[in-house]
């Protein structure tokens, strides 16, 4: 996906210095953004980041305290909701249980002015689209959250908007689901060329996702990137630590442990732990070896979670998979030596 240049044509959104404050809360705080047209964007944070608001201003139902938002290089700051080609996929779906599937689907065209026949026509594609065609005649209140998830999402793709917001679509439904309805996202997306804007404080499903993310804290965005790169390089320990698991090295600890004063992550998976008795602890060859000992050791079932105290000082969380019929033979209290390459430590700001 090709980052757009700042308010490039072909940007389907793009949000200049937009800040939302309700009283002394200020929920979006000078954002800068630029969404690339048929990019799937994802708005990431921890509950009350500002994401929702974000979302909101764009879809018109929240007005901009400062700062503008344009959709396809228009400035639609001052229009109202229904004046803009956005539509908005909701946590709780909305849709209305006194009416069939079908209708429900229809409804958005019914509004436009769409003469009954087409209606039906497209509502039923839309319904395909999504394999619910078969359920046309149901009442929402008849199927289940992923089939309600669904209709939701032929609703909103039946008007065929430049934009969908889609705001904790998943939320609601359980893992298995979740994971099938994401593949099923991403492909219709694919599929449609639309630029889908998903707000959501599950990092996997961010990372599964997204062409990009953009990391909320405090109404602004603290980091902006692909999945790689904000999984691979955090540029703060706040990302770091919640995009994934960080272990944090503070500058105290890394003075000690690698001779250098700044802050460092490291991932889980980046470390591998040997007997004390078969590795000499130190650094040679760009591989860091310190010494510890296993204080638990928890299975995942793909593998252990292994947390090791370091007789440096500070403590490891370790991730080991399980690979081959190979079991971690790693018990609390057995001495340990962890080991990681140089290379796979970042230097947070
Ligand atoms: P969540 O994941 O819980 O939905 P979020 O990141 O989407 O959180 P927002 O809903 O955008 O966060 O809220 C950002 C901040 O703005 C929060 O502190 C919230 O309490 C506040 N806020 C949101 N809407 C209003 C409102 N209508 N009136 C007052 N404060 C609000």
């Amino acid at each position: 996906m090709p980052l757009t240049p700042a308010g490039s044509p072909s940007a389907a959104i793009t949000l200049r210095g937009l800040s939302k404050h309700f009283g002394d809360t200020r929920a979006v705080d000078g954002v800068d953004l630029d969404i690339a047209d048929g990019e799937f964007f994802s708005m990431l944070g921890p509950s009350g980041s500002g994401k929702t608001t974000v979302l909101r201003l764009v879809a018109g139902f929240e007005r901009a305290t400062a700062g503008t938002v344009e959709l396809a290089g228009e400035d639609v700051t001052t229009r109202a909701a229904f004046d803009r080609d956005v539509t908005t996929v909701f946590q709780d779906y909305a849709l209305f249980p006194h009416m069939s599937v079908l209708d429900n689907v229809a409804y958005g065209l019914r509004v436009r002015g769409v003469g009954k026949d087409a209606r039906r026509k497209q509502a039923l594609e839309a319904l395909g689209t999504v394999q619910l065609a078969h359920l046309k005649d149901r009442r929402p209140g008849q199927l289940s959250g992923g089939q309600r998830q669904r209709v939701a999402l032929a609703r909103s793709i039946v008007v065929r908007p430049k934009v969908l917001l889609l705001d904790e679509p998943l939320g609601a439904l359980d893992l298995k689901l979740r994971e099938q309805m994401q593949v099923e996202l991403k492909q219709l997306q694919r599929d449609l060329g639309i630029t889908f804007v998903f707000v959501t404080h599950d990092q996997e499903e961010a990372l599964t996702l997204s062409d990009r993310i953009a990391v909320f804290s405090d109404g602004r965005i603290v980091q902006l990137g692909t999945p790689r790169e904000i999984y691979e390089h955090p540029t703060s320990e706040y990302v770091a630590s919640f995009v994934g698991t960080s272990n944090i090295f503070d500058a105290a600890t890394s003075t000690r442990l690698l001779g250098r004063d700044a802050t460092h992550a490291l991932r889980p998976e980046k470390i591998s732990l040997s007997g004390a008795d078969e590795v000499d602890p130190g650094t040679t060859d760009g591989v860091v070896r310190a010494p510890g000992v296993v204080t638990e050791s928890i299975y995942l079932g793909t593998g252990h979670r292994i947390h090791v105290r370091l007789d440096a000082g500070g403590s490891l969380v370790v991730l080991e998979q399980s690979t081959g019929g190979r079991v971690a033979r790693e018990q609390r209290g057995e001495k340990v030596v962890a080991s990681w390459s140089l290379d796979d430590l970042v230097t947070l700001t």
